[in-house]
């Protein structure tokens, strides 16, 4: 149901270093990770001498073909799929961000979202820069650039200091491949090798389809530096408490993935176990909502013993036409997207698994679906809690406003659904779902927000800076304990 929520994937990411094909690879590597961002896809590759990309908008198979890979060549390469967090969807935003400076050409890509990029930017206007794009992550070159350092290493090691938020990343010159992840490891980058050069990735389903095996996590507040088959790592200033976004295991990441050290499809799994001890249901049959909520609602069943069938169907086939953020294309997309199933739920008592509520709007128009199929009840349960707080780390969600469950309780919102019962799991049974408790952002469900941000820090705000808007002072910092 991944994109019909309003609440999308950041970006995923790629680097292969010192590998003959590594355009290749690093395109088969973006169709693995493709769920993470449909707007744009792009790949930067070295041959040792000079540094080319292609990218555009679109999936993955749109922008690459065999004639265009061929072309960009390379032994290194970095590659990015774009949903938009920070500056609007457009071409000039999609990545990787190829740059020329007085160390040469360099590209980026990134993952995440900065949050004190406006300030930083703003800074840099006024000393006289110019930006091609309205993405914050345009702001981490201009810091590289500006660096008095020896290398770009160094320069990157001492730009990122200056930057807030939450940032996985790859750098690409014509001779170095650079990762590195935020002190706070809020979105995941993992390590691996493929014969005998390195690749690091979003997620570990993208060393699987290059055939690539998983070695570890980059650390978080590590840099890397990639080549000729060897890894240099260094610290990014002192460590802080691990964050590691929950939501990756609750919903983003392909359940095949290890991320953050785990398999995903575990974690899943145990949440649906443990909302099924925490809440089961008077019902004949359970059912997912497909794909993200398949393993939690097995969960679900073999905690509860009731019997797992496959209600709702969904078709693969219309995604494409409906990753447009406009609300009407979304409104429409549910029928297209789910078909239930008549003969599994007619007169039957149904417990329907999905993973998060967001707005509301779309499982609403699906329980309508599911009763015109002839269910006779519908109980809703949900594999994390009350979603009360918007994401400001890399992740698009509404405005709190549009959080149902900011301003209503699960009772309302049961009645706003139309079902007979209505159930979350607990934080605290999604914590130990992880079994890794206390290294977790949960700050979308609990407003417990690990860096702090101001009021106005929006997605758009570089598209809004050529209007008459204030630009907000930079966030604080708020260390914790
Ligand atoms: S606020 Fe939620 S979605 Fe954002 S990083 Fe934290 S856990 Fe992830």
């Amino acid at each position: 149901m991944r994109h019909l929520r309003n609440w999308h994937e950041e970006c995923g990411i790629v680097g292969i270093a010192g590998c003959t094909g590594a355009s290749e690879l690093a395109s088969m590597a973006l169709h693995a990770l493709q769920h993470r961002g449909q707007e744009s896809a792009g790949i930067s590759a070295t041959d040792g001498y000079t540094l080319a990309t292609h990218k555009g908008m679109g999936l993955v198979a749109d922008v690459f073909d065999e004639s265009t890979l061929k072309s960009l060549g390379g032994a290194s390469a970095i590659g990015h799929v774009r949903y938009s967090t920070t500056g609007t969807s457009n071409f000039k935003n999609a990545q990787p961000i190829q740059v020329s400076s007085h160390r040469g050409s360099m590209a980026l890509a990134h993952n995440g979202n900065l949050i004190n990029a406006h300030f930083l930017r703003r800074q840099m206007e006024q000393d006289g820069s110019i930006f091609g794009t309205t993405s914050d992550s345009e702001v981490i070159l201009h810091l590289i650039a500006r660096s008095r350092a020896e290398t770009v290493e160094e320069a990157l090691a001492a730009a990122l200091p200056q930057v807030q938020g939450a940032y996985s990343l790859v750098v690409l010159t014509k001779d170095k491949l650079i990762a590195a992840r935020d002190p706070y490891g809020f979105r995941p980058l993992c390590l691996g090798r493929f014969n005998d050069s390195y690749v690091v990735c979003s997620e570990s389903c993208a060393l699987d389809i290059i055939g690539g095996n998983y070695q570890r996590d980059i650390e978080p507040g590590e840099l890397v530096v990639l080549g000729n088959g060897e890894l240099a790592s260094r610290r990014l200033g002192p460590s802080q408490p691990e964050r590691r976004c929950i939501f990756e295991h609750v919903y983003f990441s392909r359940p095949d993935s290890i991320v953050f050290g785990q398999n995903v499809e575990k974690v899943r799994r145990r949440c649906g176990e443990i909302l099924g001890r925490e809440h089961p249901a008077d019902a004949d049959l359970v059912c997912a909502v497909p794909d993200s909520s398949n393993t939690a609602a097995l969960g679900y069943a073999r905690a509860t013993q009731l019997p797992f069938e496959l209600a709702l169907i969904r078709n693969h086939y219309v995604g494409r036409t409906f990753i447009s953020p406009a609300q009407k294309v979304r409104d429409m997309s549910v029928r297209i997207k789910f078909n239930p199933v008549a003969e599994v739920l007619r007169n039957k008592r149904i417990v329907v698994v999905d993973d998060s509520i967001v707005r509301g709007t779309t499982m609403r128009k699906l329980v309508k679906l599911i009763r015109a199929a002839g269910a006779a009840e519908v109980h809703l349960r949900i594999a994390s809690p009350p979603i009360t707080n918007p994401c400001y780390y890399g992740i698009d969600t509404p405005v709190r406003k549009e959080l149902i469950a900011s301003s209503h309780t699960v009772d309302e919102i049961a009645t706003y659904l139309r079902v007979n019962s209505l159930r979350y799991l607990s934080l605290e049974g999604l914590l130990e779902a992880t079994e890794q408790r206390d290294r977790f952002c949960t700050a979308c469900f609990t407003g417990d927000y690990p860096l702090s941000f101001t009021d106005e820090f929006e997605k758009n705000i570089f598209d809004l800076q050529t209007e008459t808007r204030e630009i907000p002072d930079p966030p604080v910092p708020r260390q914790r304990s």
